[in-house]
């Protein structure tokens, strides 16, 4: 939508008629405009959403109904073959399995320009932050710059989802605004799962995952390489008895050996500590295994 707002401002100063058709491929027999009919109409933009689930690479030994597949990437690409210069048509297409893509389809005049979206980095996150409170109120202590530092690796989904969820947690509280904590408790159910606090946990459980958890942030911040700890909490989520959760400071480009070693040192923490302390090892340690 991005890009079709972006042509559309751009059509629009060129003077032209505009047309953006979202078309779901459905098999050429049963596409809703053909290539050449929207050529007349020109100039327009084509946008493509999963043009993977129709350009596979033939052979790559996924999906099902090949035929009707494969007769819908031919039409595409003789189509696009067919486009002169200075119709004025654009093409886009979103995939994000780039590798299975028939080569075909990327030859000069057909897929031939490609853009990499990455997640987003801080300066985006809170482009995008400020979209989805845009509309919802928030009081003064809602601090999206705050919250864009802290949401590394966060998706343009998540963000919306955590406004939505800031939202949902103010209106459960009977308040017509969003306010940080509800930010705050947004973020860590989006980031770390809902809490259960229907969960019974017996007193024992209770003192060998305070212990588990504590061995987890001891370890972290004797590790000059871990993220530094957000929150350490031993009421449930999702599957998890407690957790530890760290919030890297800062958007990451490389990640050395010795961040790696130390995240291995951090999730044997719980495990070592359970030893330590009670001189065995329960099952809440085989999570941080799997997670290695
Ligand atoms: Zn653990």
């Amino acid at each position: 939508l991005g890009v079709a707002g972006w042509a559309c401002v751009c059509f629009c100063v060129m003077g032209g008629p505009v047309f953006l058709e979202v078309f779901c491929v459905v098999g050429a027999s049963r596409c809703p405009v053909p290539f050449p009919k929207s050529a007349k109409m020109a100039p327009w933009l084509r946008f493509i959403e999963e043009i993977d689930a129709v350009g596979r690479r033939c052979g790559s030994g996924m999906g099902v109904g090949h035929d009707e597949r494969e007769q819908t990437l031919n039409q595409i690409l003789v189509e696009m073959d067919g486009f002169q210069q200075g119709t004025n048509v654009i093409v886009l297409a979103a995939t994000n399995r780039v590798d299975v893509l028939d080569p075909a389809l990327l030859r000069p005049g057909r897929f031939d320009r490609r853009v990499n979206i990455d997640l987003p980095d801080r300066p985006d996150r809170l482009a995008i932050l400020k979209v989805h409170f845009a509309k919802k109120p928030a009081d003064s202590s809602v601090d999206l710059d705050a919250l864009a530092a802290k949401s590394v690796g966060s998706s343009g989904a998540d963000l919306a989802n955590i406004a939505n969820e800031a939202a949902i947690v103010a209106a459960r509280h009977d308040r017509k605004v969003i306010t940080g904590s509800d930010v705050t408790a947004a973020f860590e159910k989006v980031a770390i799962g809902p809490e259960r606090k229907t969960k019974i946990m017996s007193d024992n459980e209770k003192e060998l995952t305070a212990y588990h958890e504590a061995g987890h942030a001891v370890v972290s911040r004797l590790c000059e390489h871990s993220d530094p700890v957000q929150k350490i909490t031993i009421v449930p989520r999702g599957s998890a008895g407690g957790y530890v959760w760290r919030v890297a400071e800062h958007d990451r480009v490389l990640a050395s050996r010795s961040y790696y070693l130390d995240n291995i040192a951090v999730a044997l923490g719980g495990r070592i500590a359970e030893e330590l302390i009670f001189g065995h090892v329960s099952t809440g340690a085989s999570m941080d295994i799997q997670q290695l």
